[in-house]
C-alpha cells in the first residue's frame, strides 16, 4: 500500500522572554529547506504565522519592521513559486504583542483563540488570512492552530468556514497539555490518519463539513531525552536549534520527560528527525496511508537536514510521496 508523507513547518519567531531574529529563526532555515526540497523534487506545508506578518504590516512606518515584512514576502512568494504549500497558522497573541526599542514584546496572556470572543476571533482570521493571501496571491487551503489550541473546535469553526478554509491538522493522539495560557486535549482523537468532522476536531462525523489530517503521534521513551541533552551539550554546533530566540517553557513538562514516557509526534526539529525513518517504517508495517511530520524553522539544528534528507531518500526509494497537505492549486 502506498503511502503519503507530508512534512509540514510552523513558519513562526519564539514566543518566550526572547522572540529571536526572523533572519535565524524564519529565513535563513528555510532557504536551506528549499534547497534540500529542489534537490529531491519534493514539496513542504508551510504554516505561516500570520499573525507576525499582520503585525509587520501594521508598523510598516518603523525601517526594521518595513524590512523584515519584504524579505519574509519575497521568501513566501519563492515557496509557493516552487510548489510549496502556503497554509494558515494563527497564533492570537499577536493582538496584544507589540514592537519597541528595536524589538517584540510578547504577551501570551491570551494565547489560545478561546480566550477571545467569536466575534473577534473572525476578524483575527479575516485580517490574518488577507495579509497572507495579499502576499501570495493565493487564499490558504488548510489551517493549524497556534500551539495546537484548537479547542474548543466550535468556538473557530464559523471563522474557518468564512475564509474557505476546511483543512485542519492541529491534533495528534494522545497529546495533552495544560498550562496557564496553553492547553489542549487529544486523549479522545481517533486513531486514525484523516477523518471528516464537524463541530469537534476530535469526533469523526462523515457529514462533517472539515477534514482532520492528523499529525502522526510518537511516544517518546525518556532514554531519548537524555540522549538529546548530552548531544546538545556534547556538540552544540550541531544539535542546537539555528533559531536565537527563547521557547514558551513549561518546566514542569520538560522535567517529566527526562523520567515517563511522552506523547509526541512525528517531528522534524533538532535531533527528533532521527525519529522519523523508525516512526516511518511502524507506519508502513500498519499500512497506514499517510504521515504527517511537525517541524518548524527556527529548531532546525544542522543534524536535522541530514536527518530528513535520509528520511525523503527513504520514504522515495520505497516509492512513496513526499508532498503538500493538500493539492495544488488549479
Ligand atoms: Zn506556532
Amino acid at each position: 500500500m502506498n503511502m503519503t508523507v507530508n512534512i509540514t513547518f510552523d513558519y513562526e519567531l519564539f514566543f518566550g522572554a526572547n522572540s529571536g531574529t526572523a533572519q535565524k529563526c524564519m529565513l535563513e532555515p528555510t532557504t536551506q529547506l528549499m534547497a534540500l526540497a529542489a534537490q529531491h523534487a519534493v514539496q513542504f506545508t508551510f504554516f505561516v504565522d500570520a499573525g507576525y506578518l499582520y503585525q509587520l504590516q501594521q508598523h510598516l512606518h518603523i525601517p526594521a519592521c518595513a524590512k523584515i515584512f519584504e524579505l519574509v514576502s519575497k521568501q513566501l512568494k519563492a515557496l509557493q513559486k516552487r510548489g510549496h504549500e502556503i497554509a494558515l497558522h494563527v497564533h492570537p497573541h499577536w493582538q496584544d504583542s507589540f514592537f519597541k526599542n528595536g524589538q517584540w514584546h510578547i504577551n501570551t496572556q491570551r494565547y489560545k483563540l478561546a480566550d477571545f470572543s467569536k466575534e473577534e476571533v473572525s476578524l483575527i482570521f479575516e485580517n490574518y488570512h488577507r495579509v497572507l493571501t495579499q502576499i501570495v496571491g493565493k487564499p490558504c487551503m488548510a489551517f493549524r492552530a497556534g500551539g495546537w489550541c484548537v479547542q474548543p473546535f466550535a468556538h473557530i469553526r464559523e471563522a474557518l468556514m468564512e475564509q474557505h478554509i476546511f483543512t485542519d491538522s492541529s491534533v495528534y493522539k494522545n497529546g495533552y497539555h495544560q498550562f496557564k495560557a496553553h492547553a489542549y486535549d487529544f486523549r479522545n482523537a481517533p486513531t486514525l490518519e484523516q477523518w471528516r468532522f464537524d463541530k469537534d476536531e476530535c469526533l469523526p462525523n462523515g457529514t462533517g463539513f472539515f477534514t482532520e489530517l492528523a499529525i502522526t503521534p510518537h511516544t517518546l521513551k525518556p532514554w531519548f531525552y537524555w540522549e538529546l541533552y548530552l548531544k546538545m551539550k556534547l556538540n552544540p554546533a550541531h544539535y542546537k536549534p539555528i533559531g536565537d530566540g527563547t521557547w514558551l517553557k513549561d518546566k514542569k513538562k520538560i522535567y517529566k520527560q527526562f523520567y515517563s514516557s511522552t506523547h509526541h509526534f512525528a517531528c522534524c526539529d533538532g535531533y527528533f528527525a532521527s525519529q522519523l525513518i523508525p516512526i516511518y517504517q511502524n507506519l508502513q508495517r500498519q499500512q497506514r496511508s499517510r504521515m504527517v511530520v511537525l517541524g518548524h524553522p527556527k529548531s532546525l539544528a544542522n543534524c536535522s537536514f541530514s536527518l530528513l534528507t535520509a528520511f525523503i531518500n527513504q520514504v522515495k526509494q520505497d516509492g512513496n510521496a513526499v508532498t503538500r497537505l493538500s493539492p495544488t492549486y488549479i
